[in-house]
């Protein structure tokens, strides 16, 4: 399966044009979309997932065109929007049972069969005669990802998938999207949090105000902020002086006052050193950098 997307441009009602002439090729495995609130994320998803026409542009699921293949393409998705919420009186097994109907498996054996299946796989069996309604937060959003996927869908879409959720419950949620992306299936992940863009997605876009200014491996990315990364032992009041000029990344104390990280093009300080970049490190230098250049 791949993905095409060629000039896409969304302009709402308002006149707010939200995304410009994205041109994104996805295919199988995890592709995360990063970018920081309002770059026009979760735009692009509810495009991707047939909730929404694009003012320009051409979508194709391999051969399907999302213009005039919709019912296609919806059996194709599973979808995990952002603000996902219950309106039910359900129990969570008669939740996941009424989405498994929708999703097309027909078969009551089978169908439960795969609701405690999947019950299992969320960690949500010993709950699962409780309201989906009361369940925890975290609780909530592992249903919600068992709704998207109990369908066997070949896309997957999940838009900020680990807003609201405690530590633990993140690294649940990317492990169970990492086991899934070993599969014959995209996922595509929108985030604006690094950390969820983990090393499973092998391609990420950088959205930015409605385009796309990066595109390419992790490894990429960062191999262009190399060079542009420091860490200096500061005073106080060279401290101030660094906020007002450079991206800062991280202050920790240290004996001469604080050692900090930061992002520049080129830095005029003494004692500072290159440092190896990752993957927070690169975001924030594209974003303090490059924000008005088209690629890098
Ligand atoms: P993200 O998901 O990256 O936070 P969005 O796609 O939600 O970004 O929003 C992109 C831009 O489009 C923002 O400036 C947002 O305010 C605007 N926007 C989103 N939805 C609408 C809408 N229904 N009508 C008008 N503007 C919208």
């Amino acid at each position: 399966m791949r993905i095409r997307i060629e000039n896409l441009d969304k302009i709402y009602n308002n006149g707010k044009q939200a995304l410009s002439k994205v041109n994104l090729d996805i295919n199988q495995g995890m592709f995360g979309l990063l970018g920081p609130n309002g770059a026009g994320k979760s735009s692009l998803m509810r495009i991707l997932v047939t909730l929404m026409q694009p003012t320009n542009g051409k979508i194709t699921f391999d051969n399907f065109d999302l213009n005039k293949d919709r019912g296609e393409i919806r059996k194709l998705l599973g979808y995990l929007p952002q603000d996902f919420r219950f309106f039910t009186k359900l129990k969570t097994w008669e939740f996941l049972n009424y989405a498994a109907e929708l999703a097309g498996v027909k078969e009551k054996k089978v169908r439960l069969q795969k609701v405690d299946e999947w019950l299992d796989k969320v960690g949500l069996f010993d709950v699962r005669e409780r309201n989906a309604n009361k369940l925890s937060g975290g609780m909530k959003r592992r249903l919600g990802i068992a709704q998207a996927l109990i369908g066997e869908p070949k896309v997957i879409v999940v838009d900020e998938p680990t807003t609201g959720l405690d530590p633990e419950e993140r690294i649940r949620f990317r492990n169970i999207l990492s086991e899934l992306s070993q599969q014959d299936v995209i996922i595509i992940l929108s985030t604006h949090i690094v950390g969820d863009i983990s090393s499973v997605c092998h391609n990420l876009a950088l959205l930015n105000n409605g385009t796309v200014g990066f595109k390419g491996s992790p490894e990429q990315l960062i191999n262009n902020t190399r060079g542009h990364v420091w860490k200096v032992n500061t005073s106080g009041i060279e401290y101030e002086m660094l906020k007002e000029k450079y991206a800062i990344i991280s202050t920790i104390p240290s004996e001469e006052g604080w050692e900090v990280q930061l992002v520049g093009d080129s830095l005029d300080i003494e004692n500072a050193v290159l440092i190896e970049p990752n993957l927070e490190h690169a975001y924030v230098y594209f974003m303090e950098y490059l924000t008005n250049k088209n690629e890098f």
